[in-house]
């Protein structure tokens, strides 16, 4: 029961994840990330240069990546514009048009991409459904949009349960072993 909304892999934040085993052992060529509290933290205007460090070691190791967003457009152009890579804002994660959007910005398969992002119902839902590999890191920080309240509640439910039950666990230090 609710497989849909399960992470494949639940982590700290982007910087454990191990780039070069992604893309060796998991064959990801592809990186659809989430922007606020997954690259930068919500409601900030700036961004750290450990993280645009992160998305330029991507990019170096061959990675295609793209920001796809619900974050007003201006905002997300604007951090797009800062880590040098193609965003999507227009339609709303988790709906399925908002993933293809991004998947045809990359021009890759689903089976080799990932999404990377801070919340089961719009980014894992969303990745879920199309079948491609979810990655859920913790929020950057505590600090959300009125609307994302409700959601955030809910999913400190679902991770505890999952945790407690041994359904998920925590990667700890660097993912993929
Ligand atoms: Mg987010």
């Amino acid at each position: 029961m609710f497989e849909i909304l399960k992470p494949k892999v639940y982590i700290n934040s982007v910087y454990n994840i191990d780039l070069r085993k992604l893309k060796k052992t998991k064959k990801i060529k592809g990186i659809i990330v989430d922007l606020d509290n997954t690259l930068v933290a919500w409601g900030q205007k700036e961004v750290s240069q450990k993280t645009i460090d992160w998305v330029k070691e991507a990019k170096r190791l061959g990675f295609k990546i793209c920001i796809v967003s619900n974050t007003n457009s201006k905002r997300v152009a604007e951090f797009a514009k800062i880590f040098n890579i193609p965003y999507h804002s227009k339609y709303f994660k988790p709906f399925s048009i908002a993933f293809n959007n991004g998947l045809k910005i990359l021009d890759t398969k689903k089976s080799e991409t990932v999404v990377i992002g801070d919340q089961i119902f719009t980014d894992i839902w969303g990745g879920n459904r199309l079948k491609l590999l979810t990655i859920l890191v913790v929020p950057i920080v505590k600090k959300d949009s009125i609307g994302t309240f409700l959601h955030r509640n809910l999913e400190k439910i679902f991770i505890s349960f999952w945790l407690r039950r041994s359904i998920i666990k925590k990667e700890v230090g660097n993912w993929p072993k």
